[in-house]
């Protein structure tokens, strides 16, 4: 049974993270979404319980997708859950210099016992990120290209 774990901030999740967790479950056992707060992003869309809400719903029928909120730092969690490696996915070279930084401090902080595992983005959500689709959002405009149908009745409701 092999795990891993993808965390994010996912607010509000995307079609971009969800082709990396289907990507994720074609090459493991299990995959941890695991939704993670950010206290650098003050600002939040959905909080992070209904951020759990609306992946589960998404999530219900598929056996290899588990999501939790979980506090605390994500190599610890990784271990916690017997996970080989953290998943990211990789859209330009802005997210690699984050990405290689990120890698190396997990590394570093769990005495090398959490590795890293980048997946990179499909052509056609290259571009998409959580914050872009809260600015098309604001702009009224539609987003069935980026998000879940879940993710956008949930948003609308917020309207
Ligand atoms: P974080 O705050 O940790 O960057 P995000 O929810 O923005 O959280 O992203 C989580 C992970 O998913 C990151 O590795 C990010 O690079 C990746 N990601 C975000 N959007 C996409 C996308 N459209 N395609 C592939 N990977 C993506």
């Amino acid at each position: 049974m092999i795990k891993v774990i993808y965390p994010g901030s996912f607010d509000p999740i995307t079609k971009g993270h969800m082709n990396i967790i289907e990507q994720a479950c074609n090459l493991f056992d299990e995959v941890i979404v695991a939704i993670m707060h950010n206290p650098d992003k003050k600002e939040h869309f959905f909080t992070v319980e209904e951020r759990l809400e609306i992946i589960k719903e998404i999530y219900k029928d598929n056996p290899k997708v588990k999501v939790m909120a979980p506090v605390g730092a994500t190599v610890d969690i990784a271990l916690e859950e017997g996970c080989v490696a953290i998943i990211r996915g990789l859209r330009s070279v802005s997210d690699y210099e984050y990405e290689i930084q990120i890698q190396q401090i997990n590394k570093e902080i769990s005495n090398n016992k959490v590795n890293t595992i980048c997946l990179f983005a499909d052509k056609d959500y290259q571009f998409v990120s959580s914050s872009v689709v809260k600015e098309v959002f604001h702009l009224k405009k539609d987003l069935t290209r980026y998000l879940d149908p879940i993710v956008i009745s949930k948003m609308n409701e917020k309207r």
